[in-house]
């Protein structure tokens, strides 16, 4: 299983893995990303569950809710 972890912005019918759960969550926020010394930086998603724990920052997603 590889990580479907890549760059680019959510939007709808987006999967992310969780980096806290590990799950793979429809409804992943980006949390964070790590800058890597080669390569654009790794972003980090956290599922809806995980995420208020993880700091995520809010998102339209959550404004709606
Ligand atoms: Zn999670």
């Amino acid at each position: 299983m590889t990580a479907a972890t890549q760059t680019g912005t959510p939007e709808e019918g987006f999967t992310a893995v969780c980096v806290h759960c590990k799950r793979i969550s429809a409804g992943a926020v980006v949390v964070g990303s790590i800058e890597r010394a080669s390569g654009p930086p790794l972003v980090q998603y956290a599922c809806p569950d995980c995420a208020p724990k993880h700091g995520a920052e809010p998102t339209p997603y959550d404004v709606i809710h």
